[in-house]
């Protein structure tokens, strides 16, 4: 008889919603802080996998006033895992989000959007959920009475050489009350910063718009499964009179790669070689550089004339900037999950995106650009299902580190690429690095 080993895990359908109706799952990262919109009788799960992890809640009201007594208790009498206490302390959140990091800052603009600073919650009364001596597994509830931005924060020290308890994560479980609210409003995920421009491309439509030399910009997948065809152009060729877009056969040569990805090889070129935009944050890793966005003839030779299609909605939008009509567009098409087997045919399958899965670009010369949110429901490109792409342009004082995201197993969340406890001594010594199992790593000292 042959045995086999039990494969890891996996996810069979990714992007789908595995929770039942009304049901958000969040994760709080050991020593950090997230931010969540509660709705009046919404119940908030707090889990600690690990046990042993204090958690902190502090919960704000529509006018910025904090109150502890907008949480109550929710645990069934006698579960045990009940024990809250208001802290006299000055709440663990402040000094977690005034660190001048990527993850602090996104947490900083989520509470500035419900008219929260830094100030108003350092006067705010914390509510200490769970504890030091809790048991793996241990959950608790709190139900919102009132419409309220909640602080939801794992504090920690970093763990000293000698012992103690490392802080490690917890998870939060949000019961909307009212069960509809997630089917009818996708969740997209906190912006990156403040954004100079924010809007969505409705599932099936295109968009241009322009992005000046340097500034940020981050095109999410929504609901997951989506693609998003992506050109751009130099202001400047465009007012020259030079129709030169992104050009996928250099980006591809140049790089060495089908796809340039955050790191050392990740800018995409036009046909000049100048390098117009640059990849600095991918949580997919999966992107499609072979082929032309969809198009009138491919939906008629597949039996559908007058689709709708992602070249017809460019021409559109480029029509203005004295962009000549293309019969198929050359495209950088994010999260179309494409590659080239072992019998030399490009083959295609559903997008490996999630959710709130985005690419972070930037600018490299002032741009107009274009995004789709692409209508192909006649294959698997967009899983039979066309949503909408969420865009977001930051401006350029904003610093975003490079990373890439990677999921130690197929179900367990995604982490952005972090930097060892070495990296201010290495990076002194060279820009070359690689991501590995989710760190930069010098792979040579000579560049
Ligand atoms: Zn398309």
């Amino acid at each position: 008889m042959t045995t086999t080993a039990p494969d890891q895990p996996r996810v069979l359908v990714p992007g789908l919603l595995m929770l039942g109706p009304g049901v958000e799952r969040y994760r709080v990262t050991g020593g950090g802080a997230t931010v969540l919109a509660l709705d009046a009788g919404d119940e908030l799960e707090i889990v600690d996998p690990e046990g042993r992890q204090p958690c902190e809640l502090v919960a704000f009201d529509a006018n910025g006033r904090s109150d502890p007594n907008l949480l109550g208790s929710a645990d069934a009498p006698g579960s045990g895992n009940g024990s809250r206490a208001r802290s006299t302390e000055e709440p663990a959140a402040v000094g977690i989000l005034s660190a001048e990091l990527q993850d602090a800052r996104r947490v900083r603009v989520g509470l500035e959007r419900a008219g929260v600073d830094l100030a108003a919650l350092r006067a705010a009364t914390p509510l200490r959920v769970l504890g030091d001596d809790t048991a793996p597994g241990a959950r608790t509830r709190v139900v919102a009475h009132d419409d309220v931005a909640c602080v939801i924060v794992a504090p920690g020290e970093p763990m000293s050489a000698h012992g103690g308890a490392p802080a490690t994560d917890l998870i939060a479980y949000v019961h909307r009350r009212d069960v509809t609210r997630s089917s009818t409003e996708p969740l997209l995920p906190a912006p990156l910063a403040d954004p100079s421009q924010d809007f969505i491309i409705r599932n099936s439509t295109a968009r241009a718009y322009e992005v000046a030399k340097g500034d940020w910009f981050q095109v999410v997948d929504v609901e997951g499964r989506q693609c998003s065809d992506f050109q751009c152009f130099a202001v400047a060729d465009l007012e020259a009179g030079a129709d030169l877009c992104l050009d996928a056969t250099i980006t591809r040569t140049l790089m060495g790669a089908s796809c340039p990805a955050p790191g050392l090889y990740s800018k995409f070129f036009n046909a000049r070689m100048q390098p117009l935009v640059e990849v600095v944050q991918d949580t997919v890793g999966r992107h499609d550089t072979f082929n032309t966005a969809c198009n009138a003839r491919y939906y008629e030779e597949m039996g559908y004339p007058g689709h709708v299609n992602c070249t017809e909605n460019i021409n559109n939008e480029l029509g203005p900037y004295g962009v000549a009509r293309r019969r198929g567009w050359e495209a950088i098409n994010f999260f179309y999950n494409t590659n080239l087997d072992d019998h030399n045919q490009i083959h295609l399958d559903e997008p490996w995106s999630r959710p709130g899965d985005y690419v972070l670009l930037r600018a490299l010369e002032d741009l107009v650009c274009v995004s789709t949110s692409c209508p192909d429901d006649i294959d698997a490109a967009n899983a039979w299902n066309p949503t909408d792409i969420a865009v977001r342009v930051y401006p350029s004082a904003n610093r975003f580190k490079k990373a890439t995201a990677i999921r130690m197993t197929a179900d367990s969340e995604a982490q952005l690429t972090k930097e060892t406890g070495f990296h201010p001594r290495t990076s002194g010594l060279t820009r070359s690095f690689s991501e590995y199992c989710g760190y930069w790593l010098a792979d040579s000292y000579t560049a």
